[in-house]
C-alpha cells in the first residue's frame, strides 16, 4: 500500500518535471522529499518493536529513578508526593508526629508564624533568657566537680555520658536517663553540666563579656512544637511538605534527635546581641567562646564548615558539653563531635 502511493507521487513529480521544463526544480525537491519521508516511514514500520522496547525502558527508567522525582515533585506529575513525605518523615525522625500533618494545618494565623520566626532568627524576647548574675554571686568554682585530669593520650570510653552522640541517624537511647539540675526559673539542663556552666559565665564575666544563657533544656512536646512551627513557615513560603521538613530539618532538629532533649546543651548569647543567627560569631562573646569553652567541657557542636557532617547549619551560639578532654581534643583539631567519635570510640 505505501509502495503503492510512494511510486504513484514519483511518477507524478516525474511527470511534472517531463511537461513542465519551467517547474522542473520542483519536481526534484518534491522527488526527495517523498523518497525521504518513505524511507523514514518504512525504517519506523520494520523496527516498531525495538522503538517500543526503548520508549518502554526510557518510562521505567523516568518513573522508578529519584531523578525523575523533581519533576512529579512539582505537582505537574501524576505521582502524589505524600507517601514519600510519610516515609521521610518515619525514617528520620523515629517519630510518628509528623505524619499527623497535612496542607490544611498551614492555613494557620499570620500571628503565629512571626512567633516561630522571632523564635529561631529574631530577636529572643527576654523571658526567655537567663542572667545567672545570682547564681554566679553564690558560686564558688572550687565547690564543682574534680577537674577532669588532661592527659597526653587520653583514653576515651564510648559508654561516657558526656560523649553521647546525638543527631539524626543518632536519636536519644529509650532508657537515656538523667537528672535536671536547675539553673533559674524553668531553666533547666543536666545537674552534671551545672558547675562547668557556670565557671565559664563567671571567667567570660571576669573579662567583661557578659554571657546570657537560653534554651537549655527542651521537652519532647517544645522541641516538636519548634520543629511543625518551622514546617509550617517554609510552607507559608510555598514550599511543599517534604520541602519544609527537609529544610526545618536544617535548621530546627529533628525531636528526638536534639542534645536539648538531655540537657547537655545550652544556647548562649550576650546581652548586646541577643539574635540566635550568624552575626553572634562576630560579638565579642561568640569569639571569647570559641576560643574558651573547651577549657570548661564545652564544644561549639555545629561549626561553619562541618555542616555536611552535622546536617545543621552554621550555629555559633549552640554549644554542648563533652567533658574538658574531648572539648580539648575537638576544638583543637578542628573537628566536629561525628568526626570524633569516628577517630576515637
Ligand atoms: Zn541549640
Amino acid at each position: 500500500m505505501q509502495k503503492k502511493l510512494y511510486e504513484k507521487i514519483k511518477d507524478y513529480f516525474i511527470n511534472l518535471g517531463k511537461k513542465h521544463r519551467i517547474l522542473l526544480p520542483i519536481a526534484i525537491c518534491g522527488l526527495f522529499v517523498t523518497m525521504f519521508i518513505t524511507r523514514i516511514i518504512l525504517y519506523c514500520k520494520r523496527s516498531a518493536k525495538r522503538f517500543a522496547c526503548t520508549v518502554f525502558i526510557i518510562c521505567c527508567f523516568f518513573l522508578g529513578s529519584s531523578f525523575a522525582f523533581p519533576i512529579f515533585n512539582q505537582g505537574n506529575g501524576f505521582v502524589s508526593t505524600d507517601p514519600k513525605v510519610e516515609d521521610i518523615a518515619a525514617a528520620n525522625s523515629n517519630l510518628d508526629f509528623a505524619s499527623e500533618h497535612t496542607q490544611d494545618e498551614v492555613d494557620e494565623d499570620e500571628a503565629d508564624m512571626n512567633v516561630a520566626v522571632k523564635d529561631e532568627s529574631g530577636q529572643l524576647l527576654d523571658e526567655d533568657l537567663v542572667y545567672l548574675d545570682d547564681m554566679l554571686e553564690n558560686f564558688d568554682s572550687s565547690e564543682g566537680p574534680e577537674e577532669e585530669e588532661l592527659n597526653e593520650d587520653p583514653d576515651f570510653s564510648a559508654d561516657d555520658w558526656k560523649l553521647i552522640l546525638i543527631n539524626k541517624q543518632h536519636p536519644i537511647p529509650e532508657d537515656y536517663e538523667f537528672v535536671l539540675g536547675e539553673l533559674s526559673g524553668s531553666m533547666k539542663c543536666d545537674e552534671r553540666i551545672v558547675n562547668d556552666l557556670l565557671s565559664m559565665v563567671k571567667a567570660a564575666k571576669e573579662e567583661d563579656i557578659k554571657l546570657v544563657i537560653c534554651s537549655p533544656y527542651r521537652d519532647l512536646d517544645r522541641q516538636k512544637m519548634l520543629f511543625e512551627r518551622k514546617i509550617k513557615a517554609y510552607m507559608k513560603k510555598g514550599y511543599s511538605y517534604l520541602d519544609a521538613y527537609k529544610l526545618s530539618a536544617q535548621v530546627v532538629t529533628v525531636p528526638g534527635s536534639s542534645e536539648h532533649q538531655v540537657g547537655l546543651a545550652i544556647d548562649i548569647v550576650t546581652d548586646s546581641y541577643t539574635y540566635l543567627d550568624e552575626g553572634f560569631a562576630d560579638t565579642d562573646a561568640g569569639k571569647w567562646l570559641k576560643e574558651h569553652c573547651k577549657e570548661y567541657g564545652f564544644i561549639l557542636r555545629y561549626p561553619e564548615d562541618k555542616e555536611y557532617i552535622t546536617g545543621i547549619e552554621f550555629e555559633p551560639w549552640h554549644f554542648r558539653y563533652v567533658g574538658r578532654a574531648a572539648a580539648s581534643v575537638i576544638m583543637e583539631d578542628d573537628i566536629c563531635l561525628e568526626e570524633f567519635w569516628e577517630r576515637y570510640l
